[in-house]
């Protein structure tokens, strides 16, 4: 069993673009250790990519050590056009399966907020997405992705079968309902629990385990259950109204993109991947932007380092219990964008084109 350094962080930048954002992290995590005194010890490794090109893996097992041993790990992004003939296994994106599985983060948070300065982005009318604030808790390491039985068998008359498995325990249901819960006691207390117990008995299950929860543990937190494919269309008319949703792995998937599309850019998103605690309240967990590697806009300096530093917000709040911190630095965000600093994926008319560098010098520069 290997022990989890509470202070430490291990910095994973990745490919393409993964570097460049990191960079801004790397700058406010000094920061942070500098004039906050918050002792954050860091570390910094290959993942993907660039792990494949020099030791023939995306994931070398003395990084994937440093990751069990780390409290966070922030990682950039992987992949690129250069790895897409790389056989299966050995593919960048393989290092992000495996960290996810093998640390257990088994709670995917994705926040989807509208920020007022940047409400034209959004597809969507403003009056509805302006002050959107919703947080999208998928189940990350169960039901439909990884059940058994799964594959494609010949059948008779020289038809093929495809399977897969969705497959849910009251146990898997009950640790990521308790996560829902507790974020939305520090939200709007509200919670939308999503599946489809209509047309499937994993789903009733779903259904039943988190109202009992509900009863037992958190009364006082406002619960709905909602059918997925409502979901999907309530997102489209109504999404102030929701506050925390709760939904298995398949449902995440699609509704965590569908509300990420709300908020106009992908360089804007960040996201949490948490694992169970253990007896000293400890745990591991992964933050990283939704976006990929970007390979179009690589070496360009004009990334967005946005959904990074909110990245690194989200583990500041949800890791290391700074939430004053997390705090100041989404605030900080939010003055940049006040101020009209936009990179060119957010870029509009009369505001001030910035590099990648200056976004987060700029982003620095309003911490308090
Ligand atoms: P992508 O997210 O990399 O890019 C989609 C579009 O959004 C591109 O036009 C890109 O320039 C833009 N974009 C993305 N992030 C941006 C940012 N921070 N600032 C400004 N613009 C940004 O998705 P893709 O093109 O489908 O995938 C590229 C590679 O990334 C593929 O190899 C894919 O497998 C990989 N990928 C990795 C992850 C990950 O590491 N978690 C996630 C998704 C895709």
């Amino acid at each position: 069993m290997i022990k989890i350094k509470k202070r430490k962080i291990l910095l994973l930048p990745g490919d393409g673009i993964g570097p460049e954002v990191m960079a801004e992290v790397k700058k406010i995590i000094n920061w942070y250790n500098y004039k906050k005194f918050l002792d954050f010890e860091t570390d910094e490794d290959l993942v993907g990519g660039c792990s494949y090109d020099k030791h023939g893996t995306p994931l070398t097992d003395e990084v994937f050590f440093k990751a069990l041993e780390s409290a966070v790990v922030m990682l950039g992004a992987v992949g690129g056009p250069k790895w897409d003939t790389v056989e299966f296994a050995k593919r960048p994106e393989r290092a992000l399966l495996k960290l996810r599985k093998e640390l257990k983060l088994f709670a995917n948070l994705r926040p989807a907020i509208c920020f007022k300065q940047l409400v034209d982005a959004s597809t969507l009318k403003p009056e509805i997405v302006s002050g959107l604030d919703i947080m999208i808790v998928r189940e990350l390491t169960g039901g439909i992705y990884f059940g058994e039985p799964r594959g494609i068998k010949p059948i008779e008359n020289g038809e093929r079968r495809g399977t897969n498995t969705h497959t849910y325990t009251s146990s898997e249901i009950i640790r990521v309902a308790r996560i829902a819960f507790d974020l939305a006691k520090k939200r709007s207390n509200k919670v939308t629990s999503c599946e489809k117990s209509n047309v499937m008995e994993a789903g009733q299950l779903w259904r039943e385990e988190v109202q009992l929860l509900h009863e037992k543990e958190y009364k006082e937190v406002e619960l709905n259950h909602m059918l997925a494919d409502n979901c999907a269309m309530q997102l489209l008319r109504n999404p102030k109204q929701f506050d925390v949703i709760v939904t298995d792995n398949l449902f995440g998937d699609i509704l965590s993109d569908q509300a990420s599309m709300l908020t106009g850019s992908l360089g804007l998103l960040p996201s949490a991947s948490l694992g169970a605690k253990n007896k000293e309240g400890e745990m591991r967990a992964m933050y990283e932007p939704i976006h990929g590697s970007a390979p179009d806009i690589t070496g360009k300096g004009i990334a967005n380092p946005i959904a990074s530093i909110l990245s690194f917000a989200m583990a500041l709040k949800y890791s290391f219990n700074h939430d004053k911190e997390a705090e100041n630095l989404e605030k900080a965000v939010q003055a940049v964008l006040e101020d009209g600093f936009r990179t060119k994926d957010i870029m509009s008319k009369g505001m001030k084109e910035v590099s990648t560098s200056q976004m987060g010098d700029a982003i620095i520069s309003k911490l308090k």
